[in-house]
């Protein structure tokens, strides 16, 4: 039997003082009054043993799984590869759930209803974020046959998921964040693109509209599409599509919601159509799935395999020995996690969906001296995506030989092609890292830098205050570094402003706001091309920007092969997660 007691020779992990924080107060194990038990080199052994001895299912050798167990305590504590929050806090304990992204279905009925509002809050203690399309749910004032009465509609219903998830904090590490889909033909639509108009409603949800082909075609072709009774079939309504369209994008300018996610898109690439259409997403988008299903996502830090003298700078070699070792672990999550519902359990292990993507790209392209807003960028960022992608499949290939692939391979697309077998139905998704980009010290997901010092609010009104360490080093570098300097960065967030620095750094320590929206979404498309899922990206724009940048980036989306878009203007809510020194 493996022995998951930490063996005395593992050397104590280092985190900074942010990682410190963020780790003590929501992942490390606690006693009864609150104290944590663990820091960081036994969290990081009690995840890397549990994940690894699943592998005693597969190799009865106990010395392989204790192998294993070191390897993915260093591919962790390097910080090459970390497992999403639900699988650092939760691996080896009794709770056990490790996915981050739920769909839940929401059927048009009283029980199919407030069985999605329990079913969502063991999903929300259990550390997961919910997603679910209201598009079954009979309009407003649709005739109701059991009482005679009328319908109260989606609008009304998701409002109480908003309640239920106020009231359940996600076991005391976070709060349930949920994702909410209305088709753009339902009856209700423009009830729901107007949802969150006044500041703090809903604010448990991200909302979406499902477009669909024929909606987009329409647009194009300024036509009127029909609003269909989901229950009964009948057009209720004819709508002019470019209305639609551009209200769509007033209330994204207004506040950023809704998003919008092509729907069609997103189910031209379900890899199981058998087992039904995938009708949302997870709360931040990058992963759809089907009702029921669940999938739990990790991210490798390109910042770590630059490599000064290799092929573009990049370690490739590393690179797929990462790959490969993080898809055997996200594989073993699967069986070592613990699901809220039966129901769920038995989705997941039919298509063993993993999420693999990657974070620290930012400060990868610091260190190449790659300016985000190039071609350069663009290509490199195909090129390491696809390699990734590549890799993960190769690795999933491995598996399948060794543990047999997913059970719904043979009806699934690969299986009709005759591509596998593999052992999962997708293995790439790029997350938002919002809490894993700090415990490893890098630049979120694929996004440019919001500022290059700034204050970073997170859990209740706490701030925490950071400089990139590669922009630091520059400055050193080309001699211009000093506190007064730093200071006056941290107040304006950025240095294209700052008018003794040369002219190549200003080039390449873009930030966010600087980029022009149309390079945030070719970066976002690029990604997409060679990812399984999707990609979480925000379009940031200045507070200046237009509601004519915003149709263009919409339309852009729709062309470029995005599966959604997400865009924030600056200032256009009250509260923001991240911000600079002169907004704070
Ligand atoms: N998520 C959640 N609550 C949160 C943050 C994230 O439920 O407060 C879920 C959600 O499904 C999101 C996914 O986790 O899309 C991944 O988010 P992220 O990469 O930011 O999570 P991390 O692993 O960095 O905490």
């Amino acid at each position: 039997m493996f022995n998951s007691e930490m063996p005395p020779t593992m050397m104590p992990v280092k985190v900074n003082d942010n990682a410190k924080t963020v780790l003590s107060k929501r992942y490390y194990r606690k006693d009864g009054n609150g104290e944590p038990i663990e820091d960081a080199t036994s969290m990081f052994w009690r995840v890397a043993s549990a994940i690894a001895a699943e592998e005693a299912k597969y190799d009865k050798s106990p010395f392989k799984v204790e192998k294993l167990a070191r390897e993915f305590f260093d591919l962790m504590t390097e910080f090459k590869f970390l497992p999403n929050s639900p699988t650092l806090m939760n691996a080896g304990t009794d709770l056990g759930q490790l996915a981050a992204c739920f769909v839940l279905p929401v059927g048009d009925s009283m029980e199919e209803i407030f069985d999605g509002v329990k079913h969502a809050a063991l999903i929300h203690k259990s550390g997961g974020g919910t997603g679910f399309s209201f598009s079954r749910l009979r309009h407003k004032d649709a005739r109701v046959g059991s009482t005679g009465g009328v319908a109260s509609g989606p609008l009304s219903f998701l409002r109480i998921f908003n309640t239920a998830t106020e009231q359940v904090k996600q076991g005391g590490t976070r709060r349930g964040a949920n994702m909410g889909i209305l088709r753009v033909d339902h009856p209700d639509i423009i009830e729901f693109i107007r949802a969150k108009e006044r500041d703090g409603d809903l604010n448990n949800f991200n909302l979406s509209v499902a477009l669909t082909e024929k909606f987009m075609q329409a647009v194009e072709k300024n036509e009127e599409y029909d609003l269909v009774a989901p229950h009964s079939g009948e057009t209720k309504a004819r709508l002019k599509a470019r209305e639609v369209f551009n209200m769509l994008v007033q209330k994204a300018w207004e506040s950023g919601d809704p998003g919008i996610i092509f729907l069609d898109r997103i189910n031209r690439d379900n890899p199981t159509p058998a087992l039904g259409e995938i009708e949302s997403t997870n709360p931040c988008g990058e992963q759809p799935l089907l009702p029921y299903e669940a999938c739990n996502l990790g991210s490798i830090n390109l910042a770590l395999v630059y490599k000064d003298g290799e092929d573009h700078g990049i370690d490739w070699k590393e690179l797929k020995r990462i790959v490969h070792l993080s898809v055997r672990f996200l594989d073993n999550v699967i069986d070592a996690s613990r699901y809220p519902l039966d129901r769920i359990g038995e989705m997941v292990r039919t298509n063993r969906k993993i999420g693999l993507g990657v974070m620290g790209w930012a400060d990868l392209l610091f260190q190449l001296g790659i300016p985000y807003d190039s071609q350069e960028a663009l290509s490199l960022a195909e090129r390491v995506m696809k390699f990734v992608n590549d890799e993960s499949k190769a690795a999933s290939k491995k598996l399948a030989k060794e543990r047999g692939e997913f059970p719904a391979y043979k009806e699934s697309t690969y299986g009709q092609r005759n591509l596998g077998p593999y052992r999962n139905a997708t293995t790439t998704t790029i997350a938002p890292t919002g809490t894993l980009s700090i415990i490893g010290a890098c630049s979120s997901g694929v996004e440019p830098l919001f500022a290059l010092s700034f204050a970073r609010h997170v859990m209740d009104g706490e701030k925490l205050v950071e400089s990139n360490p590669y922009f630091k080093q520059a400055l050193i570098d080309s001699g211009s570094y000093s506190d007064k300097l730093m200071d006056e960065v941290a107040q304006k967030g950025s240095i294209n402003k700052i008018e003794h620095l040369p002219d190549d750094l200003k080039r390449v320590y873009v930030t966010a706001m600087e980029i022009e929206p149309e390079w945030h979404l070719k970066m976002q498309a690029a990604f997409q091309r060679h990812t399984d899922n999707a990609v979480s990206k925000t379009v940031n724009l200045p507070n200046s920007a237009s509601k004519e940048d915003i149709y263009n980036i919409y339309w852009m989306a729709y062309e470029q092969g995005c599966k959604g878009v997400t865009v924030y203007r600056d200032g256009s809510k009250s509260t923001q997660v991240l911000c600079t020194g002169e907004g704070s």
